[in-house]
Formats: structure tokens, C-alpha cells, sequence
């Protein structure tokens, strides 16, 4: 028996690697573009770091006119959860990263490379499982779970290093007659791969984040085809960025461990291994303490929750952006209308203690971005999310045309409005524009005379006024009232007058609004219109 006979016997219906490797060649790209991917489990939830993780590959993809797509690594059948790879599929849409390649639902991909799903790539898991046996690196170990659990307490009480390698790897010194007798026999065997490193030798092994890194050699020989016939994470690996030319593993740090392992794989195969990218996870300042972001803890995890409080996707993924790289919000400033895939994307500059990430913050920068936005855009994404989340919000947006104006005040403009930093903002920043406000807390002027102010401003206000001679009849109100003209000349004799020009529009502001804060009034008025206006005034006058 040799190598060949035993793979035959093991894989009888396996296709040679090289019908693979001639269906999946190289791929024809500028040079220096980088192939890479986002290849999630669908065992769960989308985690903000995960979205992070898909953004950067997208970002250094773009950069260098390569390739990203969207793997789902689904071979761990018991942790899978249903539907988890195409919210995954549907997030990246949502956030428009959209993949070059991949999955675009639970069965159908785009791109020549696929299927890019694991469990949809058994056959050729099996012939390149198949490959490594002939070229004596893989081998069947016939080891049950007890003897492997009995092991692995001996291992413990001997205080030893726990694992299936050296004398411990018990079914690699059987003979191949040996091992093809149990097959025969039908014995249950698994595919391990057969390892020459050695644990008192190291690997350097320079990471695109990290740089150096140094590590012992592998010298397990890892399960690569498991019981159920599906490959390990690890094997499929090899497999899947070998076949699909990726040039760049970007990935979260918890992989980082088995790097030597990886690369090792890529070597003994044959193959070049891909460069290696290891993003830290992303972390929150807690009372003080820098730590991971958490599922459990934090909300804000969740990729669900942005458009649960309707955070717009742009402004997740900016925020996503600076943080990745801190030169991104020098780049946005002064490049306001470019596209964030035309920025310089630097994958090394990404942050090796990680990126601490602050939800303040993120809604801060949502406020300007949405600022930018144009009235129709808040419109159409506003109605969009009140339609799921505020039926009353829906309701005030149906009036169209009356929404339209009232969410373009103070838009447009040099310095325009940033009152919204989410959808479910809107509604209280626009309530005031469709149902007259129920609570009035005038500031310095009260009672009596803001009963006269308000009574001064309606015989002088004109709807048909330009601003400027809006503003001036403000100060003539000011003025007949007994307050200052303006600004300026009170504060340089604050005890000549009770107040100023300012106070007296507040008086007006929250007569109509019921608030101190809104954007600019006169716009407010031109939006209300001349009766609505007289109508909320003459509730204090009369
Ligand atoms: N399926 C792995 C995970 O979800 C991906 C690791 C990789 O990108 O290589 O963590």
C-alpha cells in the first residue's frame, strides 16, 4: 500500500486538485490589488466588530481596484443558527458594503470562485483532503473520544502540554496496510494533518497590523476532515483563500494563535500563503477601564441597534472610519462630497491595542453628516424607518409637502442644522411644526410683559417681511417694550435694561414652539404661515 492506494481507498470519488485548480485560476488583476474577504459564521447576531471587520476589507479591496467578498464559513453545523448568513448577507446590503463576489443568499452566490459557503464545498474539500494524503501530509486516525479524553487527562496529570502530536499522536506510526486494514474494517476514523514543526523551534511571521510576530512552530496534527465529513475551520481555510486567490486574510485577533498553523498548511500544500491582517477588537471606555465592546453588556454592539434608533448607515460607517484610521476625519474635512472609498485607506494603521469606540461620539458626527443630507433624503430614510418603528412619526410625515418644508429648515445652508443625530430624533425636533405646543417656560420675560411683547409683535409682524426687516421689526418690539435694540449696546450697560432683543424672541420662539431651542425662527414662521402663527400668539393675548 502507498500513499496513493490509501487516498484512493479513503476518497475513491474525489476529482484530482487539479481540475480546482485549473476551474478557480489565478486571477487576472492590476498589480498590487488585493483579494480579500469577510468570512463570517453564521452562528449568531452581527457584532459592530464584525461590520467593522467587512468595512476595512471593502476599503483596502477598493483602494487597490482587488477583490472582496462575502464567504460564509458555516462547517461548525451545531453552532449554526437559522438565518444568521442572510442577515449577514442583508446587513452588508443595508450598509451598502457590498461584496464583489459571495453569497447573496442562503443558496445563490455571484463571481466565479464559489460557491462561497462552506457546507456547499464538500466535494472539494474531499479531493484537496485527498491531495494531502497522497503527498504523505495528511493522514486517518482511528482514535475514539474516550481514548482522546483519556489522553488528554494524562496530559493534565502529567502537567504536559495537552494535544495530539510527537508520541501522543498514536495513529500516525501505523503502517499504511495498518491503516487501510481498519478502514476495510469500516472503523470510524477522522483526517488528521500530519505536522513536522516543532515546538522548540520558532516562526516569524509579519503581520499587515502587528508587524513582527513571533511563535513556536505547529507541531500538532490537527483534525483537517471532521466525523461528519466536513473540513475544520482550519482546513477549509487553506482550501477556500487558496481556490478563491485571496491575497489578504483580514480577520479579528482571536485568530492570530494560529497563524503558524495556517501558514504552515499553505506551506506543506504547496501553496503561497496570503498576507495576514490581525484587527484588534474594538473597545469602550467603561467608568475608566478600556475593554471589548460586549454582546452582552453593550447595546451598541449589535449592528441591529443603528437601525433600531435609526443611526443612518453612512454615519456608522464614517464613525467605523475614524476609528480605524485617525487620519479619516482630517480627510473628511476637507473633502466633504468624495466618497469614503476614495480615501487612502491604511490597513497598518490600524490600531494594535484597539480602537476604542464612543457612541456619543458616533452621534455627534451622525448630527453633521445628517446635516449635509438634502431635505428629501431625511424625508425618504426618516419615513422609511418611522414606517417600522413610530407610527405616529409616519403619521406627521405623510402630510408630504408640509414635511418637506418643515424638515428643510435651516438645510442647505453654510451652517446647516444639526438637531438630528438619529431618526428617532425626528419626531421631537418637528412636533412643534404640526401640533401647537401644550407647555410654555418663557425664560427672563414672563407673565404680564410677555403678554405685551407677544401683543407689540403681532401688530407689527408681516408675513411677507424679508428677513432683515423681519429681524429690525424684532427690534422695534424690543425697543417699544422697554428692552434693548440690541445686543451689544446691553451688554455694555446690562443695568440700562431688564433685557435684550434676544430675550424678547425668545419670548416669541417659545410662545410658537414651546421651546428656547429650535432652528431659525423667522424660517419657522415662513413655514407656519401667517394663520397658524396669529392663532398660537393670540392664545396670550386674549
Ligand atoms: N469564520 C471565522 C470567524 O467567523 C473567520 C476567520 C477568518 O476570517 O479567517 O471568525
Amino acid at each position: 500500500m502507498d500513499y496513493k492506494e490509501l487516498a484512493d481507498l479513503i476518497f475513491p470519488n474525489a476529482k484530482p486538485i487539479e481540475y480546482y485548480e485549473k476551474m478557480y485560476p489565478e486571477r487576472d488583476l492590476p498589480e498590487g490589488a488585493i483579494v480579500t474577504r469577510y468570512a463570517p459564521s453564521p452562528t449568531g447576531h452581527m457584532h459592530i466588530g464584525g461590520l467593522y471587520q467587512a468595512l476595512c476589507s471593502k476599503m483596502a479591496a477598493t483602494k487597490t481596484k482587488g477583490v472582496f467578498f462575502l464567504r460564509i464559513e458555516d462547517t461548525d453545523q451545531k453552532r449554526e443558527i437559522d438565518g444568521a448568513d442572510t442577515e449577514i448577507i442583508d446587513s452588508l446590503k443595508e450598509f451598502d458594503i457590498i461584496p464583489d463576489e459571495g453569497m447573496i443568499s442562503s443558496d445563490e452566490w455571484k463571481g466565479n470562485y464559489g460557491p462561497y459557503k462552506q457546507s456547499l464545498r464538500k466535494d472539494i474539500y474531499e479531493s484537496y483532503a485527498k491531495y494531502m494524503i497522497e503527498i504523505g501530509k495528511a493522514y486517518p486516525c482511528f482514535c475514539t473520544s474516550e481514548e482522546l479524553e483519556e489522553m488528554r487527562v494524562k496530559q493534565e496529570n502529567a502537567k504536559i502540554r495537552p494535544g495530539y502530536y510527537g508520541v501522543w499522536a498514536k495513529c500516525r506510526n501505523l503502517s499504511l496496510d495498518e491503516m487501510a486494514e481498519k478502514i476495510k474494517a469500516g472503523v470510524p476514523y477522522i483526517i488528521r494533518f500530519k505536522s513536522d514543526g516543532r515546538e522548540d523551534r520558532k516562526i516569524e511571521i509579519h503581520d499587515g497590523i502587528r508587524g513582527k510576530v513571533i511563535f513556536p512552530e505547529n507541531d500538532l496534527d490537527i483534525p483537517i476532515i471532521k466525523s461528519d465529513g466536513l473540513p475544520t475551520y482550519h482546513f477549509a481555510h487553506l482550501v477556500d483563500d487558496h481556490l478563491m486567490r485571496t491575497t489578504m486574510v483580514i480577520r479579528g485577533d482571536e485568530w492570530l494563535a494560529s497563524v503558524p498553523l495556517h501558514v504552515q498548511l499553505f506551506q506543506e500544500a504547496g501553496f503561497k500563503p496570503p498576507k495576514y491582517c490581525h484587527i484588534s477588537p474594538i473597545m469602550k471606555n467603561d467608568n475608566g477601564n478600556k475593554r471589548k465592546l460586549s454582546k452582552r453588556k453593550d447595546p451598541e454592539a449589535a449592528v441591529s441597534y443603528y437601525e433600531e434608533i435609526g443611526v443612518p448607515p453612512e454615519a456608522v460607517k464614517e464613525y467605523l472610519l475614524n476609528i480605524a484610521n485617525s487620519s479619516f476625519e482630517n480627510w473628511r474635512r476637507q473633502n466633504k462630497d468624495k466618497s469614503i472609498y476614495d480615501f487612502d485607506f491604511q490597513i497598518s494603521k490600524m490600531s494594535v491595542s484597539g480602537a476604542l469606540f464612543d457612541l456619543t461620539k458616533m452621534l455627534d458626527d451622525s448630527k453633521a453628516i445628517i446635516s449635509r443630507f438634502s431635505a428629501e433624503k431625511v424625508y425618504n430614510e426618516g419615513y422609511k424607518w418611522a414606517e417600522k418603528h413610530d407610527i405616529e412619526l409616519k403619521k406627521l410625515l405623510d402630510q408630504k409637502d408640509y414635511a418637506l418644508k418643515v424638515i428643510g429648515i435651516e438645510r442647505g445652508k453654510e451652517k446647516p442644522r444639526k438637531d438630528i443625530a438619529k431618526w428617532s430624533d425626528l419626531k421631537d425636533n418637528i412636533i412643534y411644526m404640526f401640533e401647537e405646543p401644550k407647555e410654555f417656560d418663557f425664560d427672563k420675560i414672563n407673565g404680564e410683559e410677555a403678554k405685551k411683547v407677544i401683543s407689540e409683535y403681532m401688530k407689527l409682524y408681516d408675513e411677507n417681511d424679508d428677513k432683515q426687516t423681519w429681524f429690525d421689526k424684532m427690534k422695534d418690539v424690543a425697543e417699544k417694550c422697554g428692552y434693548a435694540r440690541e445686543v451689544k449696546k446691553y451688554k455694555a450697560n446690562p443695568e440700562k435694561w431688564p433685557g435684550h432683543v434676544g430675550d424678547v424672541s425668545t419670548v416669541i420662539r417659545v410662545a410658537i414652539t414651546g421651546r428656547r431651542n429650535t432652528p431659525d425662527l423667522y424660517e419657522i414662521l415662513q413655514v407656519l404661515g401667517k394663520d397658524e402663527v396669529m392663532d398660537r400668539l393670540s392664545k396670550f393675548t386674549n
